[in-house]
């Protein structure tokens, strides 16, 4: 196949994986609370979604398979490659590649995003701001020494924890990629895993004994921007993100790439999490911003575990909630959704 229509399919298929994945409660393009105001279910709406996926992926695997027979051979050139540049040497790879590849998508994608908080431009862009009333409150370089900080001297040991941890459990250390079907399972698996490590841990970090020592200082603004979605203490990087994320590809023994995969979704929806912004086509992060408002309510990323325990009731009184929903229209949801 032509080079640049294989590396167009990649890109898609990449694109599409990264917005369905890290939205699954709105991914289908209609608001939850629209189901909620129907008055069926929310926390079933959000498990339906998510079993839809996984009927899809079980039943259409031939078809998957084929799609990935299409763009396979691109992403395994593109993984032998990285493989290489690491002299085939699975430590480096799991280690420095790992921390290398996390950390230039923060701070890529981060600045993006928050170069608009700094320095109000493209102005066209200010119109999707969620608190547009707020000043714009974050210190760039405390937020940046403090990311960095935890970065390196968090993230660079407990990646070095990690492999031993993959090596102990035993994982597909091979150089040859993984079905692509057995990718997008293992992938939603992550999702999962996560959504339990983040909502617990989360909530745990907000009981009154705990949140002054330790999640306090990610609550320091009520406006967050998205380069301080790491903006956190120490241990609340190491317990609340970091083990989440690894939980799935630890229990699954994930191949590297598959890991690298689902890292990349889950900074992106981090970032995009605590972007303060409603884009378009971009999975909505009004939940996690009604979070950083109210501190009481949204612990969790996905929304199904705050249905389950009902940390979410005010969240869904709340004209937030409306707005809730991946937008498939420039115009912004808080003109299709006003405050009054
Ligand atoms: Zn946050
Ligand atoms: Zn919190």
């Amino acid at each position: 196949m032509h080079y640049h229509l294989r590396y167009s399919i990649s890109c898609c298929s990449y694109v599409t994986a990264f917005l369905f994945c890290s939205s699954f409660p709105n991914c289908v393009g209609q608001p939850y609370h629209t189901a909620y105001l129907k008055g069926s279910n929310p926390a079933i709406y959000s498990s339906c979604n998510l079993s839809l996926v996984f009927s899809i992926v079980a039943w259409r695997s031939r078809y998957f398979t084929y799609f990935w027979g299409a763009s396979g051979d691109f992403a395994q050139n593109c993984w032998d490659v990285v493989y290489e540049a690491f002299g085939s040497n699975e430590f480096a790879l799991a280690v420095w590649g790992t921390f290398l590849f996390t950390s230039s998508l923060y701070w890529i994608l981060g600045l993006c995003y928050s170069l608009i908080d700094w320095t109000g431009r493209p102005a066209s862009a200010l119109k999707y701001k969620i608190q547009s009333n707020a000043s714009f409150q974050v210190p760039f370089g405390k937020v940046i020494q403090v990311v960095l900080f935890n970065q390196i001297f968090v993230g660079i040991p407990f990646f070095i924890l990690a492999y031993y941890l993959l090596n102990w459990r035993g994982y597909d250390s091979g150089k040859d990629l993984p079905p692509f079907w057995r990718i997008v399972l293992e992938v939603a698996f992550c999702v999962l895993m996560a959504e339990i490590g983040f909502y617990y841990s989360h909530r745990l970090l907000h009981h009154r004994r705990i949140y002054k020592h330790i999640h306090k200082m990610h609550h320091e603004w009520t406006s967050p921007t998205a380069i301080s979605a790491m903006y956190c203490h120490p241990v609340e990087h190491l317990v609340s993100n970091l083990m989440s994320v690894l939980l799935g590809p630890l229990l699954l023994g994930s191949h590297m790439f598959t890991s690298w995969l689902w890292f990349s979704l889950i900074v992106f929806n981090t970032l995009n999490s605590h972007c303060g912004f409603h884009f378009p086509f971009l999975p909505s992060p009004e939940n996690h911003d009604f979070h950083h408002l109210n501190l009481n309510e949204n612990y969790g990323g996905l929304g199904i575990l705050d249905k389950f325990h009902g940390t979410d009731s005010e969240f869904l009184k709340s004209k937030a909630s409306q707005r809730h929903f991946l937008s498939t229209s420039f115009v912004p949801v808080k003109q299709l959704y006003p405050d009054s």
